[in-house]
């Protein structure tokens, strides 16, 4: 018989363990397949992050734990319960597939920082051993940062850290990162600790909400004595590059945001088709999945109802260990024909460190608080540690940590060589003229203007817009410099963003793209203003309003199919189509040019998902986000944005806020306005001369 086990956490090892105490590899093949080599002990993920104890004693390898299991550290990709198959990628990329008579699902659950917009690009995530690696590094990070400062704000920015959520691991991140950062401020002397900012901002009006009120108020008077701020009854609404907007709308700035909140359920449980709840996978009380004979599930991924109080199991390790060990017992049970057992459990109690050598518990009832519960904190997680020698690597990891500072150093995995995303909302500068070049930038989503002052007037004036597909940075990059201009967003924008020492690496050996970026550069409208001083001139406090042409008679919309489209486009007199959304937005626009794109992006659509090609709808075949002008932009900004996209025409809204169009402006009525001017002006020139003589 072979039972494949899915995950390698709480849940899995207790099953794997338990199972083979039951049946001989004589009688029974496990093999428990894990992505990492290791099992997290989640738990000490925040002591991680607060360099109190290293990585390495907050894991275990499988192989070692469990030496009478085949452990295999491979994602599993699909299961399919009706062959009783799992597939599995074999290490080169090909698919592997592999029966099993029993399957258990204990693959946990995912972060998921989609929830609020910008925390994706901008916040920590907290949930696996990568995370609070990298959160450590960028602590210790911040503060050499901060050390090497001159300007004070930017030296608070860097010592600010906000944490979003107050549950067990937002208070426990939180309580760690304070205490790390502020004892070690004797090691820097460029900062003090009042210059030190952690912030949790919770939506409820307590922190930790799952203990009792006295323990919940005794953590929160604590942490703040030992100066952490606390949000409640507030929400973070986005994340930035400088901080998270608030939903009263205030900005609370801050170099590192960590995300607790937010759970997404796993790609290998969403594909499956069986009963769920809220995502998670039904199961009967034994915990087999609803409909099915051998596949079991446990942990974090199941919902299981507690037989002790008919209420949902909590997703905790404590749970996902009890769920294990049942589940394990009661396959036993079914394979010797005797009855199976509901899952039944009475959680232990609740343990929750905040920092500074102080925690909060509830055990089996009783409630302690202060040093004492730190104490039995430690204890405990230090028993619950799967193997000898973790303890003993965490107990001397903790006992170094009473008597010596906690460790500073870190690797600098410097950003200038990292792939990275970001994410602005309207109205924030993506860099400021004169700003030093640090990232080449690529439009994802969204609208960008270009802003410039120059030695003549302070007020910063929009030369172009730029929207997705477009690029910036290149020319500071390139040159060495810093930047001419500032890129200030229009929309909500998110952008791809490549390191300055990567960008670099990658034009010095790809000559292609590097001639191809210094061409953009030439081309730039910044440069092009500037060397047709007397065009510039000329159209400088124009209006766009008197040079607009109507709208068209008819508008497309995002459902129309390419037939009716090509359709619209012979009957136009112009051939120039407006797009528009759900809300009578400008979404994209239309014209003959656009033809071969659509064609090109047809070309890629595989022939069996094609369908009828003229029945397939604009949505489909266009990418919206084009470039457009508003009613308050010039002239000037209109040319130089139509150059940047080689484009002759460009659709004009309302506003920045009111994207209904009002209008098309073509090149040619700029050309035919300068033209006219210079006409005046040569006329007017020619009136003085007479006169004169
Ligand atoms: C920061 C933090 C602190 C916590 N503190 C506590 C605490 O103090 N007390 C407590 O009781 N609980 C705590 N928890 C919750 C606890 O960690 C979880 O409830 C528990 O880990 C759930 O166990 P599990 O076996 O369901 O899943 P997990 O332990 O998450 O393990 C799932 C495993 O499956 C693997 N996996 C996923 N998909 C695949 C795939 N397709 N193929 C192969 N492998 C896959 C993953 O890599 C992972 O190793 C904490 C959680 C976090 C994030």
């Amino acid at each position: 018989m072979r039972v494949v086990i899915v995950g390698g956490g709480f849940g899995a090892v207790q099953f794997a363990k338990n199972l083979r105490r039951k049946l001989p590899a004589s009688q029974c093949e496990i093999l428990l397949f894990n992505r990492e080599n290791h099992m997290v002990f989640h738990p000490l993920l925040a002591d991680v992050a607060g360099a109190s104890i290293n990585a390495d004693a907050a894991i275990a390898p499988l192989r070692q734990m469990l030496p009478a299991i085949g452990c295999r550290t491979e994602r599993v990709q699909r299961i399919n319960l009706q062959s009783s198959e799992i597939e599995f990628d074999d290490g080169s990329g090909a698919l592997e597939r592999l029966h099993y008579d029993h399957v258990v699902i204990a693959c946990g659950a995912e972060s998921n920082l989609g929830i609020i917009p910008g925390m994706t690009e901008h916040a920590f995530a907290f949930k696996v051993m990568r995370d609070a690696i990298e959160l450590r590094q960028q602590v210790v990070r911040q503060m050499e940062q901060a050390e090497a400062s001159s300007d004070p704000d930017r030296r608070r920015w860097h010592l600010s850290f906000i944490v979003v959520g107050a549950g067990f691991s937002g208070v426990e991140v939180a309580g760690e990162i304070n205490e790390l950062v502020r004892s070690s401020t004797r090691f820097y002397h460029n900062f003090r600790k009042e210059d030190i900012v952690v912030t949790m901002v919770h939506s409820q009006d307590q922190i930790l909400p799952e203990v009792a009120p006295k323990l919940r108020e005794f953590a929160r008077k604590k942490m703040e004595k030992a100066g952490i701020t606390m949000l409640l009854n507030t929400r973070a609404v986005a994340a930035t590059y400088e901080g998270i907007e608030l939903n009263n709308g205030k900005m609370l700035r801050g170099a590192t945001i960590i995300c607790t909140i937010g759970t997404a359920i796993s790609p290998l449980v969403q594909q499956l088709d069986v009963p769920k709840e809220r995502g998670r996978i039904r199961t009967t009380p034994e915990m087999r999945v609803e409909g099915q004979t051998n596949a079991w599930s446990i942990g974090d991924c199941a919902y299981i109802i507690n037989a002790f109080d008919n209420k949902p199991s909590a997703t905790t390790a404590q749970f996902a260990e009890r769920q294990g060990r049942q589940a394990a017992l009661n396959l036993v049970r079914i394979l010797k024909g005797e009855a199976t057992k509901p899952f039944r459990f009475k959680a232990l109690g609740q343990l929750c460190s905040i920092g500074g050598y102080q925690a909060v518990a509830e055990m089996m009832g009783v409630h302690i608080s202060g040093f004492l519960a730190w104490f039995l904190w430690r204890g405990v997680y230090l028993f619950k540690l799967p193997t000898w020698s973790r303890r003993i690597k965490v107990a001397l990891d903790w006992g170094w940590d009473v008597i010596f500072p906690r460790d500073l150093s870190f690797l600098n995995t410097d950003t200038a060589q990292r792939l990275t995303h970001a994410y602005f909302r309207p109205g924030d500068f993506i860099h400021r003229q004169g700003d030093p070049a640090r990232v080449f930038s690529v439009i994802e989503e969204g609208e960008v203007e270009v802003l410039q002052t120059t030695d003549q007037s302070s007020e910063a004036k929009v030369l172009a817009v730029m929207s997705k597909g477009d690029f910036f940075g290149e020319g500071a990059l390139l040159g060495n410099r810093p930047h001419e201009t500032s890129i200030r967003a229009r929309t909500v924008v998110r952008l791809g963003q490549i390191g300055s020492a990567l960008f670099t690496q990658l034009t010095r050996s790809f000559a292609p793209l590097r001639d191809l970026l210094a061409k953009a550069v030439t081309l730039r409208s910044g440069d092009f203003w500037r060397r047709l001083p007397l065009g510039k001139a000329l159209l400088e406090g124009e209006s766009i309003a008197p040079l607009l042409d109507p709208l068209p008679a008819e508008f497309l919309n995002k459902e129309t199919t390419f037939a009716d489209a090509i359709t619209a486009l012979n009957a136009s007199p112009t051939g120039d189509l407006l797009i528009l959304d759900e809300k009578q937005r400008l979404w994209a626009t239309l014209d003959r040019d656009d033809l071969y794109h659509i064609i090109a992006r047809i070309a890629v659509i595989p022939t069996e998902n094609r369908g009828d090609v003229t029945q397939l709808k604009l949505r489909d075949v266009l990418v919206g986000n084009i470039p457009f002008i508003t009613l308050e932009d010039s002239p000037l900004v209109a040319s130089a944005t139509m150059l940047d996209h080689g484009i002759s025409w460009l659709p004009v809204v309302q506003g920045k806020d009111d994207l209904r169009p009002v209008g098309t402006l073509r090149g040619v009525r700029i050309s035919n306005r300068i033209i006219e001017k210079l006409a005046h002006t040569e006329a007017d020139h020619a009136h003085h001369a007479k006169a004169a003589s």
